[in-house]
C-alpha cells in the first residue's frame, strides 16, 4: 500500500493504458480521480476501483480546455483534500502522411497530447507547490524519440512532451515535485488494435521481446516513478518497449 493517503489523477483513465494505471495505483492504496472526455468507460473503471476499496471520482474533462482542467483540479482537491500524483495520459492519433495531413489533424493532436498536458500540469502544480510535494508522470511515446512515417503530428506532440517534462522537472525540483515521462513502444490497446493485422505483425517482428506490450507493463513503470522510491529521479524518460528502441 505504498500510495496510502495519496490522491492520483489520471487523464484518459477510463480505458487502455490510463485504466491500467488507475487500477494499479488504486491497488497500491491511492484514491483515484479519472478525467475522461466521455463518461461511459470512466464509469466502468470507477466501479472496479470502488471494488478495490478506494475512493474514486470520475470527471468529464476535455484536457485541451484550460477551464475544464482548472475545475478538474479544484474538484479533486475539494473531494479528497489533496492531489499528490498527476498522470498526463490522455492522447489521440490522427495519422496521415505529411503532404496529406490537414491543419485540423495537426491541431487536434497537438491540442490534446501537448497542450492538454500543459493545461493539467499548470493547474496541478499550483496546488502541489503549496504542499511542497508532487509526482507528475507524462505518457510520451517511442515515436517521440524515433519519429514515425504518418505521425508527424503525434510524434511532434510526444517529442514536445519530453521537452516539457524536462522543463517542469527543472522548474519545480526545489519544491519537492518530480516530473518524469514514460515512452511506451507498441502497446495492445484500442489505439493499436485499429491497425491492420499485417502492419501489427510487421511491427512485432521489430520487437526483440516478440510481443506487443500490455497496459500493465506501462502501469508498472508509472507506479514506480510516482512512488517515493523514485524521489531522486526527475526529468527522466523511461522506455517501456520490449527492446524495440534502445
Ligand atoms: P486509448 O485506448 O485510445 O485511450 C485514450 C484515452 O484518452 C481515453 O480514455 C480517452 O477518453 C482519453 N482522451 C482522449 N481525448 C481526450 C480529451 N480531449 N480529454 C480527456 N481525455 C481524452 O489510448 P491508449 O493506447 O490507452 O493511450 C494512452 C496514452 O498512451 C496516450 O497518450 C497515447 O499516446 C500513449 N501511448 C500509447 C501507445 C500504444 O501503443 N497504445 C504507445 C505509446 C504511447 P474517452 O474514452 O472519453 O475518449
Amino acid at each position: 500500500m505504498i500510495f496510502k493517503d495519496r490522491v492520483a489523477l489520471i487523464t484518459g483513465g477510463g480505458r487502455g493504458i490510463g485504466r491500467a494505471i488507475a487500477l494499479k495505483l488504486a491497488a497500491k492504496g491511492a484514491d483515484i480521480v479519472i478525467a475522461d472526455l466521455t463518461p461511459d468507460a470512466a464509469g466502468q473503471t470507477a466501479k472496479e476501483i470502488e471494488l478495490l476499496g478506494r475512493r474514486v471520482l470520475a470527471l468529464k474533462v476535455d484536457v485541451g480546455c484550460a477551464d475544464d482542467t482548472q475545475k478538474m483540479v479544484e474538484d479533486a482537491v475539494d473531494a479528497f483534500g489533496g492531489l499528490h500524483i498527476l498522470v498526463n495520459n490522455a492522447g489521440i492519433t490522427r495519422d496521415r502522411l505529411l503532404l496529406r495531413m490537414s491543419e485540423e489533424e495537426w491541431d487536434s493532436v497537438l491540442t490534446v497530447n501537448l497542450k492538454g498536458a500543459f493545461n493539467c500540469t499548470r493547474a496541478a502544480v499550483r496546488h502541489m507547490s503549496r504542499e511542497r510535494y508532487g509526482r507528475i508522470v507524462n505518457i510520451a511515446s517511442i515515436v517521440g524519440l524515433t519519429g514515425n512515417p504518418g505521425q508527424a503530428n503525434y510524434s511532434a506532440s510526444k517529442a514536445g512532451l519530453i521537452g516539457f517534462t524536462k522543463t517542469v522537472a527543472r522548474e519545480f525540483a526545489a519544491r519537492g515535485i518530480t516530473c518524469n515521462a514514460v515512452a511506451p513502444g507498441f502497446i495492445d490497446t484500442a489505439m493499436t488494435q485499429a491497425m491492420p493485422e499485417r502492419a501489427r505483425n510487421a511491427l512485432t517482428s521489430h520487437i526483440p521481446m516478440a510481443r506487443l506490450g500490455t497496459p500493465e507493463d506501462v502501469a508498472e513503470g508509472v507506479a514506480f516513478l510516482a512512488s517515493d522510491a523514485a524521489s531522486y529521479i526527475t526529468g527522466h524518460v523511461l522506455s517501456i518497449n520490449g527492446g524495440m528502441f534502445m
